[in-house]
């Protein structure tokens, strides 16, 4: 193997392409295997940040942390503030912060699908929540950040009770967000599975960041609660809701929720 010349990838990812040869054994936390099309297994969706103030070094670290895994290569951007709905745009992942109000979450990633792929992701950060003492902390907000990110390009979580602290990586639930504030090499080993293919084509034709069309806005947004993300298909391990689906317009909506560890979470009725 020569990977002297992959400068970004790192430790870590080097790691995975090791873990991924030498065959299966790591508890799969891939998010039902979503993954973006890609042309030869490096997702490049634009991630455009329309958050403000000190969030914005936050997305940036988050995204340095991302594009070290060799399966990612995203751009960032600066999009534009006051994208409180932060509605889903074809071939990026939009990322905003707001005062929602009192929704009981953190943060929340989803994600629209077309033709088995994702085509748009969208990530929204809860001001109401992390302006409470317990969670306004560095922690807790680069925590939420790198999740709901590593949501958009089809990571689940390694471990989804909040009681306990058993990993490194921004991919747990916790009430013990210090360490977790990034993602760690079994985050790397996954993406790296998940990304073991391509779909070919070229990135201009193709799909390497949601096909053409790419900056079309879809029409979609997440929505800020049960009401609006459809049906629950998910829970934690408390039992409660924390992943739904939708469909609008042809499109595929899976919607990941951080609840604020300390909130009911509210009743889904259908
Ligand atoms: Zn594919
Ligand atoms: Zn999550």
């Amino acid at each position: 193997m020569t990977k002297r010349n992959i400068v970004a990838a790192g430790a870590a990812a080097v790691a995975a392409i090791a873990m991924v040869a030498s065959g299966p054994g790591l508890a799969n936390h891939s998010w039902n295997g979503y993954h973006w099309q890609t042309v030869s297994g490096t997702a490049t969706p634009l991630v455009v940040d329309n958050t403000v103030g000190a969030w914005k070094p936050r997305v940036a670290l988050a995204m340095q942390d991302w594009n070290q895994s060799q399966h990612i290569d995203s751009q960032l951007t600066t999009g534009t503030t006051n994208q409180k709905r932060c509605a889903m745009t074809q071939g990026t992942i939009q990322v905003c912060n707001a005062s929602y109000g009192q929704t009981g979450w953190l943060g929340i990633a989803s994600i629209s699908l077309s033709g088995g792929h994702i085509v748009a992701g969208s990530t929204k950060l809860n001001d109401t929540y992390f302006a409470l003492q317990q969670y306004n902390t560095e922690t807790w907000k680069q925590l939420v950040t790198c999740q709901e990110i590593g949501h958009d390009y089809g990571l689940g979580h390694q471990n989804e009770d909040f009681s306990t602290d058993l990993t490194t990586s921004c991919m747990e639930y916790t009430s013990q967000p210090s360490g977790n504030e990034h993602p760690d090499s079994h985050d790397y080993q996954q993406l790296a599975a998940i990304y073991n293919h391509g779909e070919g084509g070229s990135s201009t034709s193709g799909g390497s960041s949601g096909g053409p069309g790419k900056g079309k806005p879809l029409g979609i947004e997440p929505g800020n609660g049960p009401a609006e993300w459809g049906k629950a298909i998910g829970h934690d391990k408390a039992g409660r809701p924390n992943e739904y689906v939708r469909n609008f317009n042809g499109y595929t909506i899976i919607t990941h929720v951080t609840w604020a560890p300390h909130v009911k979470v509210p009743e889904v009725r259908h």
